[in-house]
This record gives C-alpha cells, sequence and structure tokens, in this order.
C-alpha cells in the first residue's frame, strides 16, 4: 500500500499522554481541561434529548445556535454575519479546519504556514495534494516578519494559514499584524484560513482581533471556533466555521459528506448556554488566573519564561540546564520527575529545536502547584 501520508504517525498529544500514563506522571501536556464543566450542561443536555432533539440536525447546524453564534461576533468583535450563509456548525475546528483545506485547495496549490503550527493543517493540505511552504517563527517572541511572508509567495500559492492566539507560542497578533496579513492577501488574491478557538483564552486586557474584522479577510477567509476550548470540553468535538457565502457554498459542499451534521442536542444545549454573554466573557479572566498562580508559583531560575498572551500554554525554555533536545528532556522528566510536556520541535516541520517545552494550564490548582513544585525542583 502507497501511503497518502507516509510521515505521519500518532501525534505528538497521544504520544506524550499515553507516556504520562505510563510512568504516572502530572501530564500537562496534551491541552485539555482537568477541572469540572460548568454543571447546567448536564441539565442543559439531558433538557434538549428529552425533548426530543435526537435526530439529524439541519446540515449547517441548527438556526437557533446560528443565530446565538452570529449575536455573539457582533458583540464580541462587532461584525455582522448572516447566521443563515455564513455560519457551519462542526465536530470541532479540526473538522472545520479539515473542511476548509478542502473546499479550497487543488492539487499543486501553495499553502503558507507558520512553524510552530498546531499539528492538523499541514496533512489535510497534503491529503489535497497541496503543498505546504513554511516560514519558521522563533523563541521568544515569534513575531512575523510580513515581508519574509511577501516573498514566500508564488503564482502557485493559494492561501496562507494563521492561528491567533498562536498554540504552542501563547502569542497573540496586533493589529499591523493583520493588516499586512489583509494587504497581502489581497495584493494576491488569496485565501485565509484564520484559526481563532483560543479567541476568548487571550489576557493582560488585549482585545481578541479576528480575521473576519479587515475588509479583505472578511470576504476571503474562514475563521474556525471550537467550544471545546471555550467551554473546557474539549470531548464534546464542538466547533464552528465562520466565512463569507462564497466560501462557505464550497465550504458546506464537502461539509455535508465528511460528516453532514453535528451533535443535535448538543448544538441546543450551546444555543441556550450562550444567551448569557457572561459565560464567555469571563473567560479570559478565568485563564489568566491560572496562567499567573503557574507563574507566581514557578521560581527555578533557570527556566526561561515569557509569560503567555493568550491560549492555556505556557512555554517553558530549559536551555540553562540541560542541552539535550527538547524532545529527550521531554521523556526523561515524564520518567524521572513526573511531569509529562510537549517538545516545542514536533510543531516544526524540520523538527527546529529552540530548547523549549510547551506546559498546559488549563489544570485545576492543585495540579497548577503541584507543576510548578516539579519544575522547581529541576535543576
Ligand atoms: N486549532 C488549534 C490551534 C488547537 O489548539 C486545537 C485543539 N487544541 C484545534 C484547532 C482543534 O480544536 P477541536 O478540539 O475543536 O477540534
Ligand atoms: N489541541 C490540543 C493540544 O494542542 C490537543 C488536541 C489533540 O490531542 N488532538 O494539546
Amino acid at each position: 500500500m502507497i501511503s497518502k501520508l507516509p510521515n505521519v504517525g500518532t501525534t505528538i498529544f497521544s504520544v506524550m499522554s499515553a507516556l504520562a500514563a505510563e510512568h504516572k506522571a502530572l501530564n500537562v501536556g496534551q491541552g485539555f481541561p482537568s477541572f469540572p464543566i460548568d454543571e447546567a450542561w448536564s441539565e442543559l443536555m439531558k433538557k434538549h434529548i428529552h425533548q426530543g432533539y435526537n435526530q439529524y440536525a439541519p446540515m449547517p447546524g441548527v438556526p437557533i445556535l446560528r443565530e446565538e453564534l452570529a449575536t455573539k461576533i457582533k458583540n464580541t468583535i462587532g461584525v455582522s454575519i448572516n447566521p443563515n450563509t455564513e455560519i457551519t456548525v462542526t465536530a470541532g475546528a479540526t473538522q472545520a479546519i479539515f473542511t476548509a483545506i478542502t473546499a479550497l485547495i487543488h492539487p499543486g496549490d501553495e499553502v503558507v504556514l507558520f512553524a510552530p503550527a498546531y499539528d492538523c493543517y499541514a496533512p489535510a493540505i497534503e491529503l489535497c495534494g497541496g503543498v505546504p511552504v513554511w516560514i519558521n517563527l522563533h523563541y521568544p517572541n515569534y513575531s512575523v516578519n510580513w515581508d519574509q511572508v511577501q516573498s514566500a509567495i508564488t503564482d502557485k500559492t493559494k492561501m496562507i494559514i494563521v492561528n491567533h492566539p498562536n498554540n504552542p507560542a501563547g502569542t497573540v497578533f496586533n493589529k499591523d499584524d493583520f493588516d499586512q496579513l489583509n494587504r497581502i492577501a489581497e495584493a494576491n488574491n488569496l485565501f485565509v484560513i484564520s484559526d481563532e478557538v483560543y479567541e476568548h483564552i487571550i489576557f493582560d486586557n488585549h482585545p481578541h482581533l479576528s480575521a473576519l474584522q479587515f475588509p479583505y479577510l472578511r470576504e476571503n477567509t474562514i475563521a474556525t471556533y471550537s467550544f471545546g476550548k471555550t467551554f473546557h470540553m474539549t470531548g464534546w468535538k464542538l466547533g464552528y466555521a465562520v466565512g463569507s457565502e462564497k466560501l462557505m457554498n464550497e465550504f458546506r459542499k464537502v461539509h455535508q459528506f465528511n460528516v453532514f451534521s453535528v451533535n443535535t442536542p448538543a448544538q441546543y444545549a450551546v444555543a441556550e448556554y450562550l444567551k448569557d454573554a457572561s459565560h464567555y466573557l469571563n473567560i479570559p479572566n478565568f485563564y489568566q488566573e491560572k496562567r499567573n498562580l503557574f507563574l507566581s508559583e514557578l521560581k527555578n531560575p533557570n527556566l526561561e519564561i515569557t509569560p503567555a498572551s493568550g491560549t492555556y500554554f505556557q512555554l517553558i525554555n530549559y536551555s540553562k540546564i540541560d542541552q539535550r533536545s527538547d524532545t529527550e528532556v521531554a521523556i526523561d522528566w515524564t520518567k524521572k520527575y513526573g511531569i509529562t510536556t510537549i517538545p516545542c520541535s514536533v510543531f516544526y516541520p524540520d523538527k527546529l529545536d529552540e530548547k523549549v517545552l510547551r506546559v498546559c494550564f488549563a489544570k485545576d490548582d492543585e495540579t497548577i502547584k503541584q507543576a510548578a513544585e516539579i519544575l522547581n525542583s529541576i535543576q
């Protein structure tokens, strides 16, 4: 058999979680919350199951959820979205991203993307016969040189993929970044996927900027979101994609054949939960307190930290205490100290090793303190 993804193995998240379980290590690697979800969810799910919402949802998502989402988008980023034609509810952001890439990328098309990158973009491009064109960003600020982006564009370039707030870097784009992205995408007639799953996990009073707020991008971007991230329920696998009607038409042609529609009672439950805006407006504070707790407890002077500006990941540079590769260190610390992190080299196509590990602080306070204590003990 000729593999369609010859260089792809099991994702690092599964690999490190399995290693953590094997060695009974504290798992601050894979990004998922360790605390319970709001108790309201079980009542909401029960209610909608009892009301009989148990058959296929409409292909683009239940109308009431799309309407609530349009209201949320208007309230948070001030953009008017048509809930009928410009939003599709998906089985998490992963499916939204896969569907968007499949809908827009033809064999031979080049897609510019930035490393470190979340792991699902490049395989989806390759499965479509597209060609990932990578630009490496660097620790500690991972800033984008937009002239370099312009130089990476050829007559085959079809798309740029951005992720802000960024997993794993913990960085956010500012207005200038989006202005440049808007300018370059427009000048070269490109589509954009803007992966904004951490839209509400953003700190220090940064407002969340969305690609949808910029005029060319508004028409030519598919932005992707995840309720798993926003409401601490990664296992529900529920998200949505937003884009102009011309893009959403193509998106839905693919969506209807790779999933058709997603969990009906959960869609009704989310629609009802969204009616109270405090449920998402309080998320930045909630996670900022967790980040601050982790940073205040982490007192190892030999671990270098630049506080994350967004996402629930904090990067740690260990180069003052260990010169081994980040993968070796992540495996060794799991076995020796009982703490599992994610080595950042896995997010680079060339496995660039800047001696940086990613720690997930979407954890109960005890786990956060325990993680800091273990890290403090490493010399
Ligand atoms: N994009 C990024 C940047 C992510 O970190 C994740 C998941 N952690 C996803 C997409 C996928 O989201 P979902 O779990 O909703 O598929
Ligand atoms: N997005 C999560 C992370 O970055 C993991 C998701 C997954 O396991 N596929 O850790």
